[in-house]
């Protein structure tokens, strides 16, 4: 069944057994586990960090971005906001290869932009304003 709301828990260790409708936060670890929350029971591990999920606490706990899960059977796809969980459409493979895809027309503009427009190359010509 679908969870609607986690149940949040500080510690230290993750158990090895998560129960679910909990998020287990260890700070020590700088790490969050829950059950993936459609009730399939995968176990969902997202590291805090700045290049990984951002945890948010006023009391109710916040992660961003969304978790998800295009590695489970499920794919289930949902934002843990204030303790609540907001369902997404689920994650579809086309999902992730146009996701992939956009990631590398993006690359693909940034390398021809800094061919095409070289202003530092203007700049190492001209030497120097003032000189
Ligand atoms: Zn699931």
């Amino acid at each position: 069944m679908r969870a609607t709301a986690l149940k949040t828990e500080f510690t230290e260790y993750i158990p090895a057994d998560p129960r679910s409708g909990h998020l287990y936060i260890s700070m020590e670890y700088a790490t969050a586990v829950h059950l993936c929350a459609c009730g399939c029971k995968s176990k969902v591990v997202t590291p805090l960090g700045v290049a990984d999920w951002q945890l948010i606490f006023d009391g109710t706990v916040t992660l961003r971005p969304s978790i998800g899960n295009g590695q489970f059977p499920c794919r289930s796809h949902y934002f843990i906001r204030s303790d609540r969980i907001e369902w997404m459409h689920p994650v579809s493979a086309a999902d992730s290869l146009l996701a992939s895809s956009k990631d590398q027309a993006a690359l693909r503009t940034k390398a021809s932009k800094i061919i095409e427009s070289p202003w530092w190359w203007g700049k190492f010509l001209r030497g120097p304003r003032g000189s």
